[in-house]
């Protein structure tokens, strides 16, 4: 199914991308919850990590290294980030194209709300 991301994607919508390859894009989050909050998504169509299959090991890995970059783009790794992967509705996600949030640039409490 088609979500908002696949359109920033496809640039048919706008976003503040940060970096984007073949495999993966990274953009801020139009409603970041903390200085810094870029969302990482991989092209390829998987629905969420619980849809996810042995098949996605490689995707899988690409947006956990793309998140890595982030951080470093944004000079976190120091410093520290989260990276939060909600997966299904009671989890709370709500765009339904797996996306990692790469956040920092504040406290973080544990465990999270
Ligand atoms: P989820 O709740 O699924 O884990 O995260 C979805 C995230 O996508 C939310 O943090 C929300 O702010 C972000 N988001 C939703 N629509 C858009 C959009 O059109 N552009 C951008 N940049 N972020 C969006």
């Amino acid at each position: 199914m088609e979500t908002i991301f696949h359109k920033i994607i496809k640039k048919e919508i706008s976003a503040k991308i940060l970096f984007e390859d073949d495999d993966v894009i990274a953009f801020e989050d139009i409603e970041a919850v903390a200085p810094v909050h870029y969302l990482v998504v991989p092209k390829t169509d998987l629905e969420s990590l619980g849809s996810a299959t042995s098949n996605d090991v490689e995707i899988l890995g690409k947006v956990m290294l793309a998140c890595k970059r982030v951080a470093e783009i944004k000079g976190l790794i120091e410093t520290g980030f989260r990276v939060v992967l909600n997966s299904g509705e009671g989890a709370g996600q709500s765009v339904f194209q797996l996306h990692a949030h790469v956040i920092g640039g504040r406290e973080f409490k544990w465990p999270p709300g």
